[in-house]
């Protein structure tokens, strides 16, 4: 089951079209990558998926309900990029206004609100205010998932954090994986590459790329690293071949087969101590697609 659907949309701030036909799907329960260079109109899709945004052509479905500009869809959370806080609040008191805002009973925002705070690694009793960046975006998740969303939506959550702070991230998302279906959007893809099950490259107003990272990394497995005993060796052998990068006693060779690659080597009399396929990165399939 499709917990988000995009079909053929499109939106336009007045001459300039930002999103110009895009389709892609999350299925429920995925982690789910929503990957594009910086004003390539994420923020764009996500707020028309949340009611903040109208759509100018084309649909979103969530959960089976069509998105509207002015309509909340109660099965979503959603974390901005940069949420807003009262500064002077402390994280539990913050969570009982959202769940008082949101009609949640006393003993469910208690309890709600104590295990969030627990999974996101927020005991603190010190007023928001005094807090990180990241634990600000921490406390924006466990807000997020307070009325226990079938979706969560995250802006760019580990963009303007320090290493740690982003690993703290990338970890509590992949902890509520199984509660909910996670989108998160971003132009690191390290990130992708660390929890995500499933990504959307966003290039230009459509889709350029979509699917299983898995799928996505066979399909475009066509790279091979060749180490050699001794630097003369491996000069040579990237001297044959056009697509061939040398750094000392190694040669990467891109858009190969590797069969024909072994039979020149061994035309050649050269023996290596290592030959491997290389698993392509995220960023190299992004660059390959955008090209
Ligand atoms: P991303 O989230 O991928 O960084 P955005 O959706 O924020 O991209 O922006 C996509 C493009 O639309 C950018 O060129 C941005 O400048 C433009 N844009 C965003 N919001 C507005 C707006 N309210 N009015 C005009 N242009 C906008």
């Amino acid at each position: 089951m499709n917990i988000l659907e995009i079909k053929d949309l499109k939106k336009s701030y007045r001459d300039l079209d930002v999103i110009k036909g895009l389709n892609f799907a999350v299925p429920a329960g995925s982690i789910f990558g929503f990957v594009g260079i910086n004003g390539s109109g994420k923020t764009t899709t996500m707020k028309m998926a949340l009611g903040l945004l109208s759509i100018d052509e084309g649909e979103i479905t969530i959960c089976g309900e069509r998105a509207e500009y002015g309509k909340t869809i109660k099965d979503v959370g959603y974390l901005p990029d940069v949420p807003e806080y009262y500064p002077y609040m402390k994280p539990m008191e913050y969570l009982t206004l959202c769940g008082e805002i949101a009609g949640m009973s006393k003993e469910r925002i208690n309890k709600r609100g104590k295990e969030l705070l627990d999974l996101v690694g927020l005991k603190s009793k010190r007023k928001i205010g005094g807090f990180s960046r990241g634990m600000k975006q921490r406390l924006g998740i466990a807000q997020a998932l307070l009325n226990e969303p079938k979706l969560l939506i995250c802006d760019e959550p580990t963009s303007a954090l320090d290493p740690m702070g982003r690993k703290e991230i990338l970890d509590i998302l992949t902890a509520v994986k199984g509660q909910t279906t996670v989108i998160f959007s971003t132009h690191i893809l390290s990130d992708v590459e660390r929890i995500c099950d499933r990504v959307v490259f966003l290039h230009d107003g459509i889709a350029v790329l979509d699917g299983l990272v898995s799928d996505i990394k066979k399909q475009k497995t066509d790279s091979y690293l060749i180490e050699f005993a001794e630097n003369e060796k491996a000069k040579q052998c990237a001297l044959i071949f056009t697509e061939a990068e040398l750094s000392q006693n190694t040669v990467v060779i891109k858009k190969a087969d590797g069969q024909n690659i072994i039979k020149a080597m061994a035309e050649n009399g050269l023996v290596p101590v290592k030959f491997e396929l290389l698993e392509p990165t995220l960023e190299d399939l992004f660059i390959g697609a955008i090209m």
